[in-house]
């Protein structure tokens, strides 16, 4: 029996400009992609809210340019489908009779990107070709200066942009491009090629289907190496970093990072070490911070996905050897204001002493933007932002090189191997990602009480680590 021909959704074509391979494997062999993760899910979770937001913002009427939009000419959801290729529109907007419409979509991103042009395009093909007229393509968007008060002002909050002219230059490509997708679909297993310039590759079922034996570290991990390289040395079919020839062209610094894995040595400057550590002021605060980004965010005074700091960790050293003590703050509901945690940090840290951090952009950009929202606390963040201390640097600046770090300098490449006594493996919450969704959840109501204590110790014991895998760190390169 023949198979039955799949269908092609606007999702789909635009996956397919991403990567052909990956929606190959979602429209045939679904199950080997992993399941939607937290971080997808959070995603599509502002994507639904804006999508709510702009469908009472068209029902009540809202006003393009000079173009009063009345609600009662408002369709949501509108379906056309020509043979396999079916598109649903966010919103239609009909002018005059019912097949002459305008399409718009809604997205939660903050500016017009290329898909959202292709996106519309392939909108608009298949309502043209199903008998429809479209006058115009729109984009609805969040407005990048959009500042949460007390209630959401839809009018502020949404931005729309006219891209008739652009989604017009491309229907040409899209006529074009179409059928060879739905082709792509509907046909055989997609050939084995790996593909460059794609962070995926590690995790990427297609890639792990036909290249089982791709090493952990390849030559992808190879920093900044560009895609012209990668592609010489797929083609001469090197993909084990161990295997790079020694007369291969490589930065100074790429090719340091493929000896050091060659040669399983570990590089270390010592005089480098023992001068970045001469600028440390005891007491030493070591500091870190998660935050929370949404499109509308809980709280007054913060723009459209602003970072809002929820939780700080910080362990003091008095002086060298001393003992650590440890302090913590969370907030525990959307609506306790960040002021109160800025309070109880203001206690801890004292007046003088380095504050370490790893990767001091984040912190200090923290630290200045609530010093902004709460000018009380301003000269003390300030006073916190000059006394940073960037743990990371020394790693980045090479002065501590391992080949198990395998070219990474993040805190969690380089704690397991610097400090095997503490871990993040045995924690429920491993990652900043994952303590942004699950504070969001621990607060949106949908958790019952045990559920929601249980995360916010999770989380506690979470930035705790972090500040705790900096303190070993230290100590290995007060050892050096
Ligand atoms: S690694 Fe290649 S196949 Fe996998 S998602 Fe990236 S581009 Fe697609």
């Amino acid at each position: 029996m023949k198979n039955k021909q799949k269908t092609l959704s606007k999702t789909d074509y635009i996956q397919y400009l991403d990567c052909p391979e990956e929606l190959w494997l979602r429209k045939n062999k679904p199950a080997a992609l992993p399941p939607v993760d937290l971080d997808r899910q959070y995603k599509l979770d502002q994507g639904n809210l804006i999508d709510d937001f702009a469908q009472q913002w068209f029902s009540d009427g809202c006003v393009i340019e000079d173009w009063a939009i009345n609600p009662a000419d408002v369709e949501f959801q509108l379906k056309a489908q020509n043979g396999n290729m079916l598109a649903i529109t966010d919103i239609a907007v009909r002018q005059g009779d019912a097949k002459t419409i305008a399409l718009f979509e809604v997205k939660a991103a903050t500016s017009v990107k290329k898909e959202h042009y292709h996106d519309l395009a392939f909108q608009r093909m298949v309502f043209e070709d199903s008998g429809y007229k479209v006058t115009a393509t729109y984009l609805v968007h969040v407005s990048k200066e959009y500042i949460t008060s007390k209630e959401v002002d839809h009018c502020s909050l949404m931005a729309i942009e006219d891209i008739t002219k652009e989604v017009e230059q491309l229907m040409e490509d899209t006529r074009a491009t179409a059928p060879i997708v739905l082709e792509w679909i509907n046909g055989k297993v997609p050939k084995k090629r790996i593909t460059i310039g794609c962070s995926k590759k590690q995790n990427c079922p297609f890639v792990q289907m036909n290249y089982p034996e791709l090493p952990k570290y390849s030559i992808f991990n190879i920093a900044r190496i560009s895609k012209a390289k990668i592609k010489k040395l797929v083609g001469a079919n090197i993909l084990d970093i161990q295997e790079v020839p020694t007369d291969f062209p490589l930065s100074a610094n790429q090719r340091q990072q493929v000896a050091i894995a060659q040669e399983d040595e570990i590089v270390l400057k010592r005089g480098s070490i023992r001068r970045a550590m001469k600028k440390l002021v005891y007491p030493l605060y070591y500091l870190d911070y998660e935050s929370f980004s949404f499109v509308v965010p809980p709280q007054a005074g913060y723009r459209t996905y602003q970072q809002m700091v929820f939780q700080y960790s910080l362990h003091v050293q008095a002086k060298p050897g001393g003992k650590v003590k440890h302090h913590e703050y969370l907030l525990k509901s959307k609506t306790e204001s960040v002021e109160q945690l800025l309070k109880d940090m203001q206690l801890k840290i004292g007046e003088s002493g380095s504050v370490i951090v790893w990767n001091k952009s984040f912190e200090k950009g923290r630290n200045t933007e609530m010093g902004n929202l709460f000018p009380a606390y301003g000269p003390f963040l300030d006073a916190v932002n000059e006394r940073l201390f960037d743990l990371r640097v020394p790693f980045q600046k090479g002065y501590y090189q391992h080949p198990d770090f395998k070219g990474k300098t993040s805190l969690k490449s380089v704690l397991p191997v610097l400090a095997t006594e503490v871990s993040y493996d045995d924690l429920i919450i491993q990652n900043g990602m994952v303590a942004t969704i699950k504070w969001h959840h621990a607060t949106d109501g949908r958790m019952d009480e045990k559920t929601q204590a249980e995360t916010f110790e999770n989380l506690l014991k979470y930035c705790k680590l972090d500040t705790l895998a900096m303190v070993k760190i230290m100590e290995v390169l007060l050892e050096v």
